[in-house]
């Protein structure tokens, strides 16, 4: 399974392709692009922050052998929840990630390579769920729920044994 980052908006110089690299099996590779879209219409001035549901209207869904997965900056939410990490397509190999909320809060000597674990860990969610996996109760596994940063530090950026073979199948 190939993965293609798209950043959505402004992105950090390297960010994609360092996720890239970092993404577990079953992904083998893939490419980095941006996704030219505007999403003023997402925006929700109340809340100052972008709807999820709308959002992910604007990542194009993929071709055979390929996962789509939009990068992005901005806050995103859900109506019933303060905010969410990601979005899929439960199975349509598209969602997005966004590191709004997944900055470490210390700014010290490990905080970019955390912040660049969570944020890989939750693109291995989305791309879960963009492939059909639903949440998983193995609590380090990537497929596992998290609702807060800090959460997101007790998981790996990979699939657990289970997760990993139901990928697999999925991807014959
Ligand atoms: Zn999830
Ligand atoms: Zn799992």
């Amino acid at each position: 399974m190939n993965v293609r980052l798209l950043g959505l908006g402004e992105i950090p110089p390297a960010l994609a392709e360092a996720v890239l690299a970092a993404l577990p099996r079953p992904f083998a590779g893939g490419e980095v692009a941006s996704l030219p879209a505007s999403f003023e219409h997402c925006y929700d001035r109340t809340r100052a922050q972008v709807d999820a549901a709308c959002l992910i209207e604007h990542v194009p869904g993929p071709e055979p052998g390929w996962s789509n997965l939009a990068l992005t900056g901005a806050d995103l939410f859900m109506p019933a929840l303060t905010y969410v990490f990601g979005i899929s397509h439960l199975g349509g190999r598209r969602g997005i990630v966004s590191w709004f909320r997944l900055h470490p809060e210390a700014e010290d000597a490990a905080t970019q390579m955390r912040f660049l674990r969570r944020i890989t860990t939750e693109a291995v969610h989305e791309l879960g769920h963009g492939l059909g996996l639903v949440h998983c109760v193995v609590p380090d596994c990537a497929m596992h729920r998290s609702l807060w940063p800090e959460g997101v530090d007790l998981k790996r950026p990979e699939y657990c044994p289970a997760c990993l073979t139901s990928l697999e199948e999925r991807c014959r």
